[in-house]
């Protein structure tokens, strides 16, 4: 696998793999990120991982300078997962000059849920996808239905600015206790660790209420947010509620296939999670 780690490293490269398979990260990688280089494997196409922890998709309170890194682990489970080239840009590389990119204001819905929470972040992640379509002109672009938000931000992007980009969604990898896997997930400590798994119980309890002919998305949200407040390690609940799965307005009646997102904060931890319904 090779390192890349400058733009010019990164254009000759690319001279000899054009339009690669890319899967965007920033690191602290874990096999969640890993099913993701397998999936662009299966194109056929040159794999592309980039590492960068874009500082534009952190608010000023949050945990971008904790972040955790670990460029050297990470280059050894990307070797072993089969990519065939890493990218670490800097900062500048992203951002020549300090300046932003020319990215359209994004559909209002970007403003709620993980928005809501996080005014900024989507515009951040718009920023450095911006920059890395540009310079990588990916065939096929890799994102987790774990961010399942962000995914839709990413096929907004790509239809509002006309990128020849395939996005494929791979589905969310969890622990065998059923944690979704994040790289926020080293900040838990072993008991959080235990009990962080009452937010996917949570969701599947949601799923079920709908199984059994509950449409109203209120009661579901309802309940969601209650079941994980049943766990005492959990101090909040910042959203739970059902949205339409492709245009991601909150629904109030489930008529059409419909997504539950959560987010909640075990500790100084914050972890979202969702399950597709309907
Ligand atoms: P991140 O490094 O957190 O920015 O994540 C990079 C990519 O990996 C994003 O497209 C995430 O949605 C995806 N991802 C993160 N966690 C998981 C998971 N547990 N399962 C599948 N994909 C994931």
């Amino acid at each position: 696998m090779i390192h890349l780690h400058s733009l010019s490293d990164l254009r000759d490269w690319l001279t000899k793999n054009h339009n690669p398979a890319f899967v965007p990260t920033m690191g602290a990688l874990h096999n969640g990120h890993l099913s993701l280089v397998r999936s662009a494997k299966e194109t056929l196409k040159p794999v592309l991982v980039s590492i960068f922890v874009n500082p534009t998709q952190f608010g000023p309170n949050e945990d971008f300078a904790a972040y955790p890194r670990d460029d050297a682990g990470d280059a050894e489970k990307l070797a072993s997962a089969g990519a065939d080239a890493v990218f670490f840009p800097q900062r500048e590389d992203i951002y020549p000059n300090g300046k932003m990119h020319p990215v359209p204001a994004l559909p209002s819905v970007f403003a709620e849920a993980e928005g809501a929470i996080r005014p900024g972040h989507f515009g951040g992640v718009a920023q450095v996808l911006y920059r890395f379509f540009s310079l990588i002109q990916p065939s096929t672009a890799f994102f987790g239905q774990k961010d399942y938000q962000q995914a839709l931000l990413v096929k907004w992007l790509i239809e509002a600015l006309s990128f020849d980009v395939r996005l494929v969604v791979c589905p969310t990898v969890r622990e065998e206790s059923g944690l979704a896997m994040s790289s926020r997930n080293a900040y838990l400590s072993t008991e959080e660790k235990d009990a962080a798994s009452t937010l996917s119980a949570a969701l599947e309890q949601g799923k079920r209420l709908y199984e059994v002919g509950e449409r109203d998305a209120g009661h579901i949200g309802k309940a969601v947010a209650d079941e994980i407040l049943q766990n005492p390690l959990f101090t909040a609940v910042d959203y739970a509620e059902v949205r339409d799965a492709e245009h991601f307005e909150k629904v109030s009646w489930i008529i059409n296939p419909a997504v539950l997102v959560a987010a909640a904060r075990i500790g100084k931890t914050r972890l979202i999670d969702n399950i597709l319904i309907g």
